[in-house]
């Protein structure tokens, strides 16, 4: 139970961080954003008298907080790379791990250095859009075709390539990669697949309440997108031109595997925050 006393920042900040010291970082966070206030201010000015209206909006943001509910829900956006994305619960909360993916995609790209020429993106799964969208603001000429099975997580991604300006370099597709056929086209494919095998204990409470079950789970222990999408980005790539997937913990030696059956000649394996295997490149040609 959030503590609903008091009209001051001072006396519901400190009778929450009371009751749920564990969120301190997260309460003292949704202040800020909702009032709008620098860390600052959050010690200078804790005899603020809060406004009716944002008292209310203070504590029901609390009392969904204090449930569980993730910030990022809470306060409709989380920061990814360099940019900002909405989020809804339709879409899965941008992780930082996931950076890697654009990270490995601008080397890549950066490494082959076709200057002039358009670049082709596609983003399979895009949810929120941050991977493929993140890419689009860090290259210039390029475009990007972003595919998603839920319209509702196409509306955010359709939100966020609005917000950053980009919506005339991106075309969206409410579909599975199956129900479309492209050859030669992409230089770069990217995803960040469902991979959580289903039934899998690890995964914490808050995701499994929270985050949508359909870009978590996979069949097949969790392998089931990439069985699909692999063979299907070979076909779709242009020569020389190069996957990057995300995977979760334990999956790299399959998902390496699968990428060699479906015909890549070259590959690595980046790691995590935590020195774990993360991300596979593998390159087509
Ligand atoms: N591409 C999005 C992300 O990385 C969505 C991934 C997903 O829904 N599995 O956050």
């Amino acid at each position: 139970m959030s503590a609903p006393t008091g009209t001051t920042v001072g006396e519901i900040l400190s009778a929450n961080l009371l009751y749920h010291a564990s969120l301190k970082q997260e309460i003292e966070w949704l202040f800020l954003e909702t009032l709008g206030w620098s860390r600052h201010q959050l010690i200078t000015d804790l005899d603020y008298v809060l406004a009716p209206g944002e008292r209310d909006q203070i504590l029901s943001r609390l009392e969904r907080l204090v449930k569980g509910e993730p910030l990022a829900y809470i306060l409709g956006h989380q920061d990814f790379y360099k940019y900002r994305f909405i989020v809804s619960s339709a879409v899965l909360i941008p992780r930082a791990d996931t950076e890697l993916v654009v990270e490995t995609a601008l080397d890549y790209l950066r490494g082959r250095r076709i200057e002039g020429t358009e670049i082709q993106l596609a983003d399979l799964g895009t949810g929120s859009g941050c991977i493929g969208l993140s890419l689009l603001m860090d290259l210039p000429k390029s475009r990007l075709w972003a595919c998603d099975v839920s319209l509702a997580a196409l509306e955010v991604f359709r939100k966020n390539a609005k917000a950053l300006g980009l919506e005339g370099r991106v075309l969206d597709s409410n579909s599975d990669v199956s129900g479309n056929l492209f050859e030669n086209i992409y230089d770069t494919i990217v995803s960040n697949p469902p991979y959580i095998a289903r039934g899998d204990e690890r995964l914490q409470d808050s995701v499994r309440q929270f985050e949508p079950a359909l870009a978590l789970f996979a069949d097949h222990d969790g392998l089931s997108f990439y069985e699909a999408w692999i063979p299907w980005s070979f076909k779709a790539l242009r020569e020389s031109g190069a996957i990057v997937f995300e995977f979760g913990e334990g999956q790299g030696e399959a998902v390496l595997k699968i990428a060699q059956l479906a015909g890549f000649k070259k590959w690595t394996l980046k790691k995590d925050l935590s020195g774990k295997d993360r991300v596979l490149l593998a390159i087509k040609e």
